[in-house]
């Protein structure tokens, strides 16, 4: 079952009012096309019918893939999620909370590659710094595209460009942020988190400190 929210929107650009729908939850076992459409970063679009405007209106919800059994919360103030309880009989689901759509997407991808996202993140840190000695970039951001037997490619957005840059690291690298894991003691909890660069480099300082 999807939960569908209809809402009236006024186009910004002709100022009529027209339809949109959002979906509070999405569970993409039963609707594959929603899932599709993250992926393509088009959940988010709308076009007004009245002038043919194209907006991104991103929205909070929740994406919960019960067979991978992990759930991730997308919204622009997330730390009412962080903060929340969670019910016992999720303490097997991973939850994540991410700010917009292309960490959503990256989530799914990594999930979905059956990778653990925080040493995906730690591999990533690496990756950006090498970006940043042969770039000279070093407010470059990475997303996790997809993994092979012996390489993980991120495509990288270099400050002021639209377009990414594939860039590719050796699973080796996985192996080292897995161990590194596993020195700083990482583990799920039962609640939200957000996995992203600053945990990672949390983690990096707690297995020094191991
Ligand atoms: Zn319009």
């Amino acid at each position: 079952m999807a939960t569908i929210v209809k809402k009236e929107h006024r186009c910004p650009e002709c100022n009529k009012i027209f339809q949109v729908s959002m979906h509070a939850t999405i569970l993409p076992g039963e609707h594959p096309e929603l899932k599709k459409s993250i992926l393509s970063e088009t959940l988010f679009s709308f076009t007004c019918p009245h002038c043919g405007y194209e907006a991104d209106m991103v929205y909070p919800v929740l994406y919960h893939d019960r067979e991978a059994e992990y759930m991730i919360y997308l919204s622009a103030q997330p730390e009412s999620a962080l903060s929340q309880k969670v019910p016992q009989e999720l303490s097997e689901v991973r939850k994540r909370v991410v700010h917009n759509q292309k960490e959503l997407k990256e989530k799914i991808l990594v999930f979905d590659a059956g990778l653990d996202d925080a040493a995906v993140e730690i591999v990533k840190l690496a990756v950006l710094d090498i970006v940043a000695k042969k770039y000279g970039d070093d407010s470059a951001r990475a997303f996790f595209l997809d993994a092979e037997e012996d390489t993980i490619r991120f495509a990288v957005y270099f400050t002021g460009y639209t377009d990414p840059v594939p860039q590719t690291a050796g699973i080796a690298l996985y192996r080292q942020a897995q161990e590194l894991l596993d020195r700083a003691r990482w583990h799920e909890k039962n609640r939200f988190l957000k996995v992203d660069r600053t945990l990672a480099q949390s983690l990096i300082a707690q297995a020094k400190e191991a």
